[in-house]
This record gives C-alpha cells, sequence and structure tokens, in this order.
C-alpha cells in the first residue's frame, strides 16, 4: 500500500499476491466513498470474466458494478469530469499505460485507487513504489527479527532506484497501511 500525493489528487496503489483480498480492499474503499457521496467510477479489464462482466467480485462475494476496459487510456475517455474517485481492479492487465493514466487522473485532482497483482503479466515482480521492474525485495524489518518468513508486510518488491538497504528507512518510507495484514501473517507472539 503506496499513497502517492500529486497536486491535488492522490493515488492509493493495492497490492499484494492472489487471494490476498486486494479486490475486497478496494470495494471496502471504494464503498466508503459513495457513503460520503463522493462520485465514483470504476474501471476492470475486460479480460477479466470472473463472475460478472460489469461488477468487480471479491472472492468472498462481494460486488460492485464497474465498467470494462480493453486499454488503460480508456479509463480517460470514458471518465466524467465531475467523478471524484477513480477505482481500477486487476491493474496488471492494463500493462505500463496505467502508471501514466493514473499519474493524468491524480493531477487532474481525482482520488485513484488502484487494486492488482505485483507482477507484470509474465509473472515478474514490480517496484510497489513506482511500477518499474522490481530487482530487489525490500525488507521492511530490522534484521534482528528472526521469523519473518511468509509475513507479507515484512517484504516487499522494489526496483533499484528505489531499493533501501536500510530497512527501517525503507519501513518509513513504505506508507501506514499494508494489505493482508490479517491473512496469517502470524509473525507476533511468544
Ligand atoms: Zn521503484
Amino acid at each position: 500500500m503506496d499513497i502517492v500525493k500529486g497536486n491535488m489528487g492522490w493515488i492509493e496503489v493495492v497490492v499484494g499476491p492472489m487471494f490476498s483480498g486486494k479486490s475486497e480492499e478496494l470495494i471496502r474503499r471504494l464503498r466508503r466513498a459513495e457513503i460520503a457521496r463522493q462520485r465514483v467510477q470504476i474501471f476492470k479489464p475486460a479480460i477479466d470474466s470472473r463472475y460478472t462482466a460489469n461488477e468487480i467480485v471479491s472472492h468472498s462475494g462481494l460486488g460492485i458494478p464497474s465498467d470494462n476496459v480493453s486499454k488503460a487510456s480508456e479509463i480517460l475517455e470514458k471518465l466524467q469530469a465531475r467523478t471524484e474517485v477513480v477505482g481500477i481492479d486487476e491493474a496488471q492487465f492494463l500493462g505500463d499505460e496505467v502508471v501514466e493514466v493514473c499519474t493524468k487522473l491524480a493531477n487532474l485532482g481525482k482520488r485513484v485507487i488502484v487494486a492488482g497483482l505485483d507482477t507484470d503479466y509474465r509473472g515478474r515482480p514490480i517496484c510497489v513504489r513506482c511500477g518499474n521492474p522490481a530487482v530487489h525485495t525490500q525488507r521492511l524489518v530490522d534484521s534482528e527479527e528472526l521469523i519473518v518468513v511468509g509475513a507479507t508486510e515484512m517484504y516487499e518488491a522494489r526496483c533499484r532506484r528505489c531499493f533501501e538497504p536500510n530497512p527501517a528507512q525503507a519501513r518509513k518510507e513504505a506508507g501506514p497501511v499494508i494489505v493482508a495484514r490479517s491473512r496469517g501473517a502470524a509473525s507476533g507472539g511468544a
């Protein structure tokens, strides 16, 4: 989870492996925006025909209506001026262009919430901070910790530029919220 502040709008990225609850988190945030009476538009790639055509559905069955797009630029074409919040699910299928589109949306003052796998279409990891190909696994906790295996909040993929050798520093940069924290990442306790 990463918040990139733009001029007025901003981008929230919900990343994680499959079944980590990304769509659920996206839906939760979009629902909250709707409850706050903000105008919301939701997009997903046409390639994802899971469950229903014009709806984002999480694995637990939560649903929210969406617009299907075949490429990222279509989001800009379909964007309504009065929309305040833009949700994008399964963003990994929209290619690199989605990064540019999200930036444009944020610069237009939109709140952008993007969910997707933190890998590219070939399964290669993507830097969760900037979207470039990741070559490093960034550790987010100090090295004295012994048991960190499987705890998703302990690591994230980063590119060469965003890699931070000092885990404490990396943790500071990593942002306040990590998705799927509750999913069996039991690293605490005695
Ligand atoms: Zn990066």
